[in-house]
């Protein structure tokens, strides 16, 4: 282990009294822009069930059972305890409290969430806050997702989708879906979304937007806009307060709606996020948007969807879309071209095979620039891509 990391470990391990008697530090395992996390055995666990249960029926934590240990087996061999392993999540003291309150709090909301990594328990000494999560093991994308088989994707993304449709059903927005907080083990298909460090409740900080205006009312909206004196396109006296929208998540993954600012996000943004690591394993390109901003973002999505669409998808939330980037072109491409293309097939192939078809059908619903019509995570299981890799 790097002298670095060791000395983090023994000051984690000294800043909670008893640490040491209840968790052995193994190694450091992700380090983030909020958080360490570390995989460590949970030395207490088989010795004794030390878990409380949250009874739902008198909303109340109950103790553990007491555990009575049978020795009518004269004959049974002494089993060598199986180790069982936490992740600890050290959360950086330059979080504010209520950051981490609102983490720890979403968790526990979501802790009987099918494919939500549940939260075990959180310690708090001073200023430093650690939250304790069964460790799951999972391969790093980058290792897997380029050798994976239309029937794999289907059966990842039918296993992000559930714990999404869960977190949805809360009325929760994850706000940062990208492989690195979906932990996946391509042995046993199995996967976990974790980090709801920037997650939030819908309609948390919301401030009427057009895009959840009717047509006509949006249209009349604009127009009265549009009289306005002009210069240069910009409104002369521009009284409108600036615009602030929540634009918490990570490049590459932001929804259109979240670039063009649109103040009443829902949890479709996170429908956008999935198609775009869909994107990223049909195109085996990782990351496949790469911009360094905002702006930039939206040129790439442009490049794609063309510049009459990416209009269209502004105009939703009251915004311009201009560009005299010659790249943008009026009609875009379409995945199936982007996809034959950043595979190196174009040449050789004029149309993808039926299944990466079928996957490229759903691809485009979740890869909608208008969030309205964007499919959600419980249609989206019923969808038959996602139902392909169950059969
Ligand atoms: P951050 O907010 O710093 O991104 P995350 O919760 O995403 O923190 O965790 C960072 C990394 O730590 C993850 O990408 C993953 O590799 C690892 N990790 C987090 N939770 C677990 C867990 N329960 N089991 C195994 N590894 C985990
Ligand atoms: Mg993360």
């Amino acid at each position: 282990v790097d002298r670095d990391i060791q000395y983090d470990m023994d000051k984690l391990q000294d800043s909670f009294p008893g640490f040491r008697s209840k968790y052995r530090l193994i190694k450091r395992i992700g380090e983030g822009t909020f958080s360490t996390v570390y995989k460590a055995e949970d030395l207490a666990y088989d010795r004794y069930d030390n878990s409380w249960d949250f009874d739902r029926d008198s909303d109340k934590w109950t103790p553990p059972p007491l555990k009575s240990f049978s020795s009518g087996d004269h004959h049974q061999t002494v089993r060598r305890r199986k180790p069982k392993y936490v992740a600890i999540k050290k959360i950086y003291v330059t979080s504010s409290p209520t950051r981490i309150l609102n983490e720890l709090e979403l968790l526990h909301d979501l802790r009987d969430c099918e494919n939500v990594c549940p939260l075990i328990t959180a310690f708090r000494a001073t200023d430093q806050v650690v939250a304790i999560l069964p460790y799951f093991r999972h391969a790093d994308f980058r290792e897997y997702f380029r050798n994976m088989t239309v029937h794999d994707i289907s059966i990842y993304l039918r296993s992000l989708f559930t714990a999404l449709a869960s977190v949805h059903r809360h009325h929760i927005l994850h706000r940062d879906i990208k492989p690195t907080n979906f932990l996946y083990d391509p042995e046993t298909r199995r996967g976990v979304l974790v980090d709801f460090g920037l997650a939030e409740r819908e309609g948390s900080e919301c401030k009427p937007c057009l895009c959840h205006d009717d047509y006509q009312t949006r249209k009349a909206r604009l127009a009265n806009h549009n009289t306005k004196a002009t210069v240069g396109g910009y409104p002369k006296q521009d009284t409108r307060p600036s615009r602030r929208a929540n634009r918490a998540g990570t490049r590459g993954f932001r929804a259109p709606e979240v670039l063009f600012k649109c103040t009443e996000q829902t949890t479709k943004i996170d429908i956008w996020s999935v198609g775009v690591i869909l994107l990223t394993i049909l195109s085996k390109r990782f990351p496949f948007f790469n911009s360094a901003d905002d702006v930039e973002a939206m040129i790439e999505i442009a490049t794609i969807f063309g510049r009459e669409k990416m209009k269209e998808a502004g105009k939703l939330h009251g915004c311009a879309f201009e560009t005299t980037i010659p790249t943008i072109g009026s009609g875009g491409f379409s995945f199936e071209r982007i996809i034959l293309w950043s595979t190196c097939r174009s040449d050789s192939e004029k149309t993808l095979p039926a299944d990466e078809k079928m996957a490229v059908e759903f691809l485009k619903r979740c890869l909608d620039l208008d969030p309205r019509h964007r499919i959600s995570a419980e249609e989206a299981l019923e969808h038959d891509f996602l139902q392909y890799g169950m059969g």
